[in-house]
């Protein structure tokens, strides 16, 4: 098969691709000079550049190819889909069988009585579904004045309106009248950045009473969810300290809050377990999925219901649903990707195996000069950059800057490693194997390196 991509010269491309693509959350004009980098194949845990370069995925794509690049299977899945049902709709009372089959196996996959599955193309979609979901709920159990949806500063929620009014990121509320009403946000339980003089401990059960003050504030009355990620991801991979969930747990159950647990990075691996909400040990009402439901090679999200939240919004219409709900090529992917990480045993190799493994690596990058903190969960980790370790110091100049210069070290390298603030995350394909693992290390270690010179030789190696 003749390859597109590399017929035509990567200058030639980054110039088109500058007068034509807009991208998301990426400053335009910036990449118009700088050109984008032009991936064109993949397969297992690298990525191949239309210079022909090999790089390290530390990031699975967008946190979500779990399984891998270059896995047969699911091409021939969606191929054996495409011939016998590209498309038909699940509007209507119509139903086809890759929709079907995937949430019986999700059912059977995710904890408690989440057993019913409502379809959506995307997290951020799913999101959108979770709140007009939860409102739905309680209006058709005569409290319609349940409408408060609590979430938290610093949260990835998707990039709707409605996720996005979810998501606690402050730039995107500055763009486009965001957020919507009655949507609030309590304050993030990163102990590195704000915990102060607090012991980890005590940081994280303030931080979940906040949870209650803002119920209180508002009114139970009135409060219909709470929404959270398990791990924060997008956030820069924010680890609760070990108090707060517990505490989170005991409010909304205290005062009959729904919880959604936003697994779309979580799920389907990444903590160890099939959802964040098993490792963390958590019981939410719905869980919302997308990422590695499908390891990215389809786009397809979804809401995982317990019984109870289904039966009250089964028994009325449900005036919701995207053309692409439960779309049959995507769920037969997903459902064909769910097969492989199973009967190849990924979940169980994460938490048994190179979890640990990558756990004792990724630690050992806490010895840096310039790491404070070193955390991670299963496959989801992330390194503080200081100039100080003991006094948790952000660095002189415009946060993230060095955060950047370090991306920036790293993709010379040829490691993808994204940088949130002055953090670097990874979050590799789960079938990453110890000798990668290794290469990651030290490419991430060499990258630290030569951005802490570069920090140094710029004046920025110094307290803010
Ligand atoms: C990526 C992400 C979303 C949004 O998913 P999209 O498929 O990009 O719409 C929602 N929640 C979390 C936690 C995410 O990481």
């Amino acid at each position: 098969m003749a390859q597109l991509t590399n017929t035509v010269p990567t200058a030639e491309l980054q110039a088109l691709d500058a007068a034509h693509h807009m991208h998301p959350f990426t400053h335009g004009a910036e990449l118009g000079r700088k050109g984008a980098r032009i991936i064109t194949s993949a397969e297992g845990c690298w990525l191949t550049d239309s210079e022909g370069n090999r790089i390290l995925d530390g990031m699975a794509g967008l946190w979500c190819v779990n399984i891998g690049y270059g896995r047969q299977e699911l091409v021939d899945a969606a191929a054996r889909q495409m011939a016998e049902l590209p498309f038909y709709n699940t509007f209507f009372q119509t139903s086809h069988v890759p929709a079907i089959r995937l949430a019986e196996k999700l059912a059977e996959l995710a904890p408690g009585d989440l057993n019913h599955v409502f379809f959506a193309g995307s997290g951020s979609e799913a999101n959108d579904t979770n709140i007009r979901m939860v409102r739905t709920y309680w209006e058709m159990k005569g409290e319609p004045q349940k409408k408060a949806i609590i979430s938290r500063w610093n949260a990835y929620h998707g990039s709707s309106v409605g996720s996005g009014s979810l998501g606690g990121m402050k730039g995107m509320h500055a763009q486009g009248g965001l957020p919507i009403p009655d949507v609030h946000h309590i304050d993030q339980p990163n102990w590195w950045a704000e915990g102060g003089e607090m012991s980890p401990e005590e940081f994280g059960l303030a931080r979940a009473r906040q949870l209650e003050e803002k119920i209180l504030e508002l009114g139970p009355e009135n409060v219909a969810a709470f929404i959270a990620e398990p791990v924060q991801g997008a956030g820069g991979v924010i680890v609760a300290p070990e108090t707060y969930w517990p505490e989170v747990s005991r409010i909304v159950k205290h005062y009959g809050i729904l919880l959604i647990a936003d697994e779309v990075i979580c799920g389907f691996g990444r903590t160890g377990n099939w959802f964040g909400s098993q490792t963390l040990d958590l019981a939410p009402d719905i869980m919302t999925v997308a990422k590695g439901l499908s390891s990215g090679y389809q786009p397809i999200g979804g809401s995982i219901v317990s019984s109870e939240v289904a039966s009250v919004i089964g028994g009325g219409e449900f005036n919701h649903g995207y053309t692409y709900s439960g779309h049959p090529v995507a769920a037969a992917v997903a459902l064909e990707n769910l097969r492989l990480l199973d009967e190849e045993g990924v979940v169980t190799r994460v938490r048994e195996d190179t979890g640990p493994y990558l756990k004792e690596r990724f630690e050992s990058l806490g010895e840096h000069p310039m790491v404070g903190e070193a955390k991670i969960v299963g496959m989801m980790g992330s390194l503080a950059l200081t100039p100080d370790k003991s006094a948790r110091a952000a660095f002189k100049g415009e946060g993230g800057t060095v955060g950047y210069l370090c991306r920036e070290r790293c993709f010379a390298n040829n490691l993808v490693m994204r940088h949130v603030g002055d953090r670097m995350i990874i979050s590799p394909p789960l079938v990453i194997s110890r000798e990668e693992i290794d290469a990651l290390i030290a490419r991430a270690w060499k990258s630290l390196d030569e951005a802490m010179a570069e920090a140094k030789a710029q004046g920025l190696f110094a307290p803010a």
